[in-house]
């Protein structure tokens, strides 16, 4: 039997599930503190013990300098930020990795063992997030099997359980410090076996990654805090440290309680008196309200980009929709639409789905063509050979070459795989030498977030940073030295693919005169060196 693991790494929480002998997903708990999800927040004590979890998140308040949360927000972007505990540098990834070895431990303290995970990340990730999350994975002693898109995961758990052809879903996920809205598209399609499996492609995505139930604790704190002054006779100026501390303690768990209750009281230790505060439901959807509207702009936002009759369904996923007043909202816009399980689980959920899928494609090729055992056993087997996940490419990705056209040549970025094509997409193009007799190219690849076809890339013909629209967020993925043989000519044909998958981007450059092939797989700049000057390019046919 195989041990195949699933893990939402979460900006604020962090979860991990896997399929059960029934072939159910389910989610290890965390019996330490009794619940679904582990908080992905970690205290550097002292030298020697490092705490992550809820009891890291005990610490925020007394030592914030010594706890790290929301690193997700840092997880592969290039000019990421460290963090120095003890005389020890850590990297997002290495934070990262600390929590992932919390959910591993997890699992080996009840008895499992762990052989191969799918980690989730959000549909918006590029290139270098997801390497990075993959590089966490492996640093954590995880053999990584896959990536899989958040919305996506959520999707393949709510269909997992209600199987209907052709459904157009929207994931609205509220999060605890992000929200993203993703529009998917399940529908039938035949698998490489010839049989009818479920196919789920990202149509659209949205929203804000500074967005989420943080914003509910903060206004519910503020709240808290000019209560207790009103009852005491104080000003917020005049309340200590202990307090606010002891008030920010107590936000969060009060903020659940409101999800079921109409009202709560939390006891606050106001400058030594004892205060009993009582909040009603309908004062916190108040002082809320206009939070909840923001997320519902973003959602029309989407909108735009898929027209909202084709939604069929609505998921809800994340912690903070548990909120009545978001069910609420999204049931107001889409009657009759909104579904809603487990929402601090889908994503781990949906993704053990899809992990055992992957597991059996590569472990047992038999299980693709064989019938579906109508055995009670066999469920695992029913569901994942119902499904395909078909992924959109996060980013556009293309090669820098030299325009010769016109007055002036120009270096430029021409787009081959555009921002949302299916993945794997695989473009070629043809190009040439600039000069005779030129001994080597530098081929650059770039990731952006343009749909055009060509643009001017962030470095110039000299190989000085160029401004370019900040929107299309260019960047330099790395470069592949092509050697040329002496005497090559100008008019030497050099055959460039790119090919994008999940894992990559991969760069081949053929000299089709020698048929002499050079290639690289790309994840992120710092896998190769580049030179950044301007000789030793490849030009655009002229004729
Ligand atoms: P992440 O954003 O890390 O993916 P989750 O989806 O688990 O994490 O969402 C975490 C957020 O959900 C936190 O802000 C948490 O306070 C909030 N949350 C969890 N349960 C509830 C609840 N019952 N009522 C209101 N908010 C909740
Ligand atoms: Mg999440």
């Amino acid at each position: 039997m195989h041990n195949t693991f699933a893990i939402d790494l979460g900006t604020t929480y962090s979860c991990i599930a896997y399929l059960n002998e029934h072939g159910n997903p389910e989610v290890i708990r965390d019996n330490e503190n009794d619940s679904n999800t582990v908080a992905s927040v970690v205290f550097f004590e002292n030298e020697n013990n490092v705490i992550v979890g809820q009891a890291a998140k005990e610490n925020i308040e007394t030592d914030g300098d010594r706890v790290v949360q929301f690193v997700k927000r840092e997880i592969g972007k290039r000019e990421s930020r460290t963090y120095e505990f003890d005389g020890k540098t850590y990297t997002p990834v290495e934070i990262s990795a600390l929590i992932l070895t919390r959910l591993k431990n997890l699992v080996e303290a009840q008895g499992g063992t762990i052989d191969d995970v799918v980690i989730t990340v959000p549909a918006y990730f590029g290139l270098e997030e997801r390497s990075a999350t993959r590089q966490a994975g492996e640093l954590a002693g995880l053999h990584v099997l896959s990536l899989i898109n958040e919305p996506t995961a959520a999707a393949l758990s709510y269909c997992a359980r209600q199987f209907q052809e052709d459904r157009t879903i929207l994931v609205y996920d509220l999060g605890g410090g992000t929200f993203d809205v993703t529009v998917v598209k399940m529908s039938m399609a035949q698998n490489d076996a010839g049989r009818d499996v479920q196919k789920i492609t990202v149509l659209a995505t949205g929203g804000d990654d500074r967005l989420g139930g943080k914003d509910w604790d903060d206004r519910l704190y503020n709240y808290i805090l000019h209560a207790c002054c009103d009852e005491n006779g104080l000003t917020p100026d005049e309340v200590e440290a202990e307090t606010r501390q002891d008030i920010r303690g107590k936000v969060e768990e009060a903020k659940r309680k409101l999800s079921k209750k109409q009202s709560t009281k939390v006891r606050i230790d106001v400058n030594g008196s004892r205060t009993e505060i009582t909040i009603k439901r309908s004062d916190f959807e108040q002082m809320t309200s206009d939070i909840v509207a923001k997320t519902m702009n973003f959602v029309d936002a989407t909108l735009e980009k898929v027209p909202a009759e084709s939604i069929d369904t609505v998921l809800l996923v994340g912690g903070s929709t548990y909120m009545p007043m978001i069910i609420n909202a999204v049931e107001a816009k889409f009657p009759g639409k909104v579904q809603q399980h487990d929402p601090d689980q889908a994503v781990a959920k949906g993704a053990a789905i899809y992990a055992s899928m992957l597991v059996e494609e590569v472990g047992s090729p038999s299980a693709q063509d064989g019938e579906i055992s109508s055995d009670e056993n066999n469920h695992a087997e029913q569901l994942t050979s119902k499904f395909t996940v078909e992924d959109q490419t996060p980013r556009s990705f293309g090669p820098g070459v030299v325009d010769m056209n016109g007055s002036k040549q120009k270096y430029v970025l021409e787009n081959f795989i555009k921002i949302g094509e299916k993945m794997p997409a695989v473009f070629s193009k043809t190009y040439y030498p600039l000069e005779d007799n030129q001994e080597l190219v530098r081929l650059r690849a770039f990731e952006n977030m343009s749909t055009d076809d060509t643009l001017i890339p962030c470095v110039d013909e000299d190989g000085n940073p160029q401004a370019t629209d900040p929107a299309h967020n260019v960047k330099l993925l790395g470069e592949l030295v092509v050697n040329l043989p002496p005497g090559t000519s100008r008019d030497t044909p050099i055959k460039v693919t790119f090919k994008v998958d999940a894992s990559g981007v991969h760069v081949e450059a053929v000299n089709t005169k020698t048929n002499e092939t050079f290639e690289t797989f790309l994840r992120t700049e710092s896998d190769i060196d580049v030179e950044r000057s301007a000789v030793h390019q490849l030009r655009i046919s002229s004729e």
